[in-house]
């Protein structure tokens, strides 16, 4: 494994242990050259998980993608790294869960849309909107007020 910092070819595992309950292996490595630390967790290679897009055209499943359409909407507003890694960490465990090889967008769109709901309405209403293509601004609103209704029918109780 290459070392990030300087680039040599060499570096050493100094510890290996399992993490997120036995699914990975997370592995300590020192640079032989500059001796700094880094961290590689191993995964078990899992079938590749193709999305079905909107036009019915298929692409691999992209984590990267997946992070930046969350982090997009989440854009100057309290949510932090960790909270957005956790809903990426949740939803990818999920459509593993599936196992199907094949998984429509628009149910990764729900369950990003059922997760920002609780975490922040603005990001919720940002990510909704792009996801949903709101075509007015009737729809828009509809769907704001729905969210209004549901966080005081919460609070009531
Ligand atoms: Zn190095």
């Amino acid at each position: 494994m290459k070392c990030p910092f300087c680039g040599a070819p060499d570096t050493r595992v100094i510890d290996s242990r399992p993490a997120d309950d036995n699914s990975s292996i997370r592995r300590r490595r020192q640079c032989e050259l500059c001796g700094r630390r880094f961290t590689t967790y191993e995964k078990i290679e899992t079938m590749p998980l193709m999305i079905i897009k909107k036009d019915n055209s298929r692409e691999p499943y992209s984590r990267e993608k997946l992070e930046a359409g969350i982090l997009h909407s989440c854009h100057k507003r309290p949510v932090s790294a960790e909270q957005i890694r956790e809903i990426v960490d949740g939803i990818e465990n999920a459509l593993y869960n599936r196992e199907e090889n094949e998984i429509p967008s628009s149910v990764i769109g729900e369950m990003v849309m059922d997760r920002l709901k609780n975490l922040d309405p603005v990001a919720y209403v940002r990510f909704a909107s792009v996801y949903r293509e709101f075509k007015d601004v009737d729809t828009f609103m509809s769907e704001l007020s729905k969210l209004r209704e549901q966080s005081r029918s919460k609070t009531e109780n």
